[in-house]
């Protein structure tokens, strides 16, 4: 069947309609086997396929694959007064996908295919108890089956399916000449199928089991390698740079704490406010202090104000415990903005960029960013039509005194006569509708 199924497939492949004539060269091929299937009436196969004692048994299973297709046959050996009967009992085969397959992946589908096969015709025929063995040519096919590796997913599948079906120890290697699954993954007509005697089964399998061909091969270790399962290498080693000590605490009068705890340690004594020596940072006048701390001498010393103002800490830009420092202002200012928050902090420290720092931080602020947001606009709606279609009406005169007219009010607002000497007003509007 399987010149019939090439045809198909590629008649398919054309993408021809219904009604269109085939290809000459498909038409040809097509009616070469249709004509050759006048002689499946020639053909006999004997309805007994066991001879003896079943103890002789054994069932052999060959699978082959080429570029076209692939397939399986099953023959039953069998003995009986020292003459050995091989008998054809199933084949099957398929045609490779369209998809383009490497032979390998071909081979390893022959062997599902005869698995599964071999199970249907030891299901049918109960032959549990009868042994099987397993011929491929395919070497790598083979080395899948058997080794116990990480398979990628395509191999892994389907050496799982075989594994179920069969024991590992029951596959075997044969050389490709020997293989009678060769012919039929080939496409034989049934012509050359007879002429070969290809029901009567290989040769070698009538001579005693001592003589079938040896599994001794050498594989192609590249070709089975290339079906291991992908390992994707990842490095893990992460930098993992020690973190400051006051990285530890997110609120900044708790690492002002902590850090007041610690320098006590160093220098319970307080001497001078600050020392003489001066430093020159990015053009401020820095000076440090005998607690250590560098502090920015302003231009404003001579004022009598808080040291503090005069001396501002030295914060540097873009420091976690600067952004600590704004974010706590922030929080104790209820949730100042930008101005406020430099002018609050310039109190008592110097930032490096402060403006900057603080606004980053302050456009971090979850809380500002939900009060800040702006409402949803949608574009204004066209007006209805009542409202803007040109009337015929016109005002006659804009304003008449009406008297000696009364305005009702009770019930409906209407004008009646009236003799009171009293104004009333209104507008006059004629219109074309009568
Ligand atoms: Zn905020």
């Amino acid at each position: 069947m399987v010149p019939a199924k090439l045809i198909l497939q590629e008649a398919w492949a054309t993408e021809a309609n219904w009604d269109l004539p085939l290809p000459d060269e498909l038409q040809s091929r097509f009616s070469a086997w249709y004509h050759g299937l006048s002689c499946i009436s020639q053909l006999k196969f004997e309805r007994r396929i066991g001879y003896g004692k079943r103890d002789s048994w054994s069932l052999h299973i060959f699978c082959d694959a080429s570029k076209n297709a692939y397939a399986t046959v099953i023959f039953l050996r069998s003995e009986s007064s020292g003459q050995v009967y091989v008998k054809f009992v199933a084949a099957k085969s398929r045609i490779s996908p369209l998809k383009k397959v490497t032979i390998p992946r071909l081979e390893l589908l022959a062997c599902v295919l005869g698995s599964r096969l071999a199970k249907y015709v030891v299901t049918a025929l109960s032959l549990r108890e009868v042994p099987t063995y397993y011929w491929t040519d395919a070497t790598v096919a083979l080395c899948w089956i058997q080794r116990e590796e990480n398979w990628g997913v395509f191999v892994n599948n389907r050496v799982k399916e075989i594994r179920s079906l069969s024991k590992k120890e029951y596959w075997r290697h044969i050389p490709g000449k020997l293989n009678p699954a060769d012919i039929a993954s080939r496409g034989c007509t049934l012509q050359h199928l007879s002429q070969y005697g290809w029901w009567e089964g290989p040769e070698f399998l009538k001579a005693s089991p001592e003589a079938w061909p040896k599994s001794e091969f050498s594989p192609n270790e590249e070709l089975i390698a290339a079906e291991m399962k992908k390992k994707i290498i990842v490095d893990l080693s992460v930098k993992i740079e020690k973190p400051e000590w006051f990285e530890r605490f997110s609120s900044f009068s708790k690492i002002v704490r902590v850090f007041c705890w610690m320098i006590r340690f160093v220098n319970k004594l307080r001497k001078n406010f600050l020392m003489e020596k001066e430093n020159s940072v990015h053009g401020l006048q820095v000076v440090r202090g005998d607690d250590d701390v560098l502090r920015v001498k302003t231009r404003i010393i001579e004022r009598d104000d808080d040291l503090s103002f005069l001396y501002p800490i030295l914060l540097p830009s873009k420091h976690y415990l600067t952004e600590c420092l704004i974010r706590e202002y922030h929080l104790k200012y209820c949730h100042a903005g930008v101005q406020i928050l430099a002018a609050k902090l310039r109190l008592q420290y110097w930032i490096f960029s402060s403006k900057r720092n603080i606004r980053s931080c302050v456009s971090r602020c979850v809380v500002c960013k939900r009060f800040t947001a702006k409402a949803l606009t949608t574009p204004p709606i066209q007006l209805p039509l009542d409202r803007v279609r040109t009337s015929s009406g016109c005002l006659t005169r804009p304003i008449q005194k009406l008297y000696p007219l009364e305005v009702s009010t009770s019930g409906d607002p209407v004008l009646t006569l009236t003799t009171e000497n009293r104004s009333r007003y209104g507008r006059l509007f004629k219109s074309s509708k009568k």
